[in-house]
């Protein structure tokens, strides 16, 4: 067998801008700054191990686009982390704050490390190196990072308080999904999920199918794959029938209680061996018959390979970047509706948005509010979305990138940058 070639993400991105390009007819001289992120920066952390050894970690902060605003986007703990992943998923922040129409640019954040192999000590020392690294090129002005894959409000409350320490004042709008003691927002914790619970809800509506019953799996169980599984059982009725995490997935046709899967991985560290299910591979997972699949966990899932085989009506996309584009053209050969990734997991950086107007102002809203100003926000963005896609005969992630890049065009040509 003749290995493949591992699948690039940021030329992922690069293709998807150019599409996008062509449909718009976009400036030559915008598509050339589009293509590429506009600042980044790389940085070593030397970090005191438990063992009194000192361990260089690798890290970046990539600052895409800021023509509509400050940089926004998360930060991500990873073994597997690259410069190019970090530049993707920059881009698609872009994408993502400028379809929700968010004041704000794109940018993004990775540390090369496994956080399952550290110990609380050493990942506060690395959260804390990493800020001091990028420190003088964050503000609540410039670029205010969030947690993202492995990292956590935990995380976000060292970065702050070592943030704070340098600048010396107190300067809770740089950074976002805080825990609430220190200016969090209420809802942040959950804000992707019930985002993408919002905009199924408005695509089941569109496909006439009734969410109440609707069999559904969730590849994933972080945080958007666990809140997906509460909040789609609670808010729809879904009957989610699959979930997974890095070690496998299990099978119940008969479903799978949300409260206790949760309960058993907290207790036991996985989904796998949850009682009365049947133990499955992630890959299996993406092609069961079910009515809906929730892709919540890394880039890359849903290729040219398996797409044929997918049988869901309905995508809904929480992670970021888990179809590739020969997959996208083969799912909307077969009618399959995507909620493309950038509009379907923005939840999360809508209420980061709402956290940052929260500590400016230093009034606090309830759960409720947050959760009727995302919902009123999501639906929004989910019809222009849909009917720029309608308009032109092209697939949702072309739509929301045509949606998407006119507005940041739009900025850019206004600054003078093209
Ligand atoms: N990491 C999340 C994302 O990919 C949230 C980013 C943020 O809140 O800034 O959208």
């Amino acid at each position: 067998m003749t290995a493949q070639a591992p699948l690039n993400s940021f030329t992922i991105t690069q293709r998807q801008l150019g599409s996008a390009a062509s449909v718009l007819k976009l400036d030559p001289g915008i598509l050339e700054l589009l293509l590429w992120p506009m600042r980044e920066i790389h940085v070593r952390i030397p970090v005191r191990m438990d063992n009194g050894s000192v361990r260089v970690f690798e890290g970046f902060r990539v600052h895409y686009n800021f023509a509509r605003g400050p940089c926004k986007g998360g930060i991500r703990f990873h073994p597997e982390e690259t410069v190019d992943t970090v530049r993707a998923l920059a881009a698609w922040m872009t994408w993502k704050t400028a379809v929700m129409d968010l004041p704000l640019g794109g940018g993004k954040g990775g540390v090369i490390c496994n956080p399952k192999e550290m110990s609380d000590g050493e990942l506060q020392r690395l959260s804390r190196g990493y800020l001091r690294a990028i420190a003088h090129y964050i503000s609540p002005e410039i670029d205010i990072p969030a947690p993202d894959v492995y990292t956590n409000p935990q995380i976000m409350a060292w970065m702050l308080d070592e943030y704070e320490g340098i600048v010396g004042r107190s300067a809770p709008g740089v950074i976002t999904g805080k825990p609430l003691p220190l200016g969090g927002s209420a809802g942040r914790g959950d804000a992707t999920a019930r985002g993408g619970m919002y905009c199924l809800c408005q695509a089941c509506k569109l496909l006439g199918l009734d969410p109440q019953g609707a069999t559904c799996a969730i590849q994933g169980s972080g945080n958007a794959g666990q809140f997906a599984h509460l909040l789609g059982e609670r808010l729809l009725g879904l009957k989610v029938v699959a979930v997974s995490d890095s070690k496998g997935g299990i099978y119940n046709p008969l479903g799978l209680p949300a409260k206790e899967v949760v309960a058993y991985k907290e207790r036991v560290g996985s989904v796998v061996g949850f009682p009365g299910a049947e133990s499955i591979t992630n890959a299996e997972l993406l092609e069961l018959p079910v009515d809906i699949l929730i892709p919540a966990a890394i880039e890359n899932q849903i290729t040219a390979e398996n797409a044929p085989r997918i049988k869901a009506k309905i995508i809904a996309e929480l992670a970021n970047g888990p179809t590739t584009p020969e997959a996208d053209e083969l799912l909307f050969e077969n009618e399959i509706f995507v909620i493309p990734d950038f509009l379907c997991n923005a939840g999360g950086v809508t209420v980061s948005h709402l956290e940052q107007v929260q500590n400016a102002m230093m009034y606090y809203w309830t759960a409720e509010e947050v959760h009727e100003k995302l919902e009123r926000k999501m639906t929004a963005a989910f019809h222009a979305v849909h009917q720029t896609a309608q308009e032109h005969r092209v697939h949702n992630r072309l739509g929301a990138y045509l949606v998407a890049v006119q507005r940041v065009a739009a900025a850019m040509r206004l600054r003078g940058w093209a």
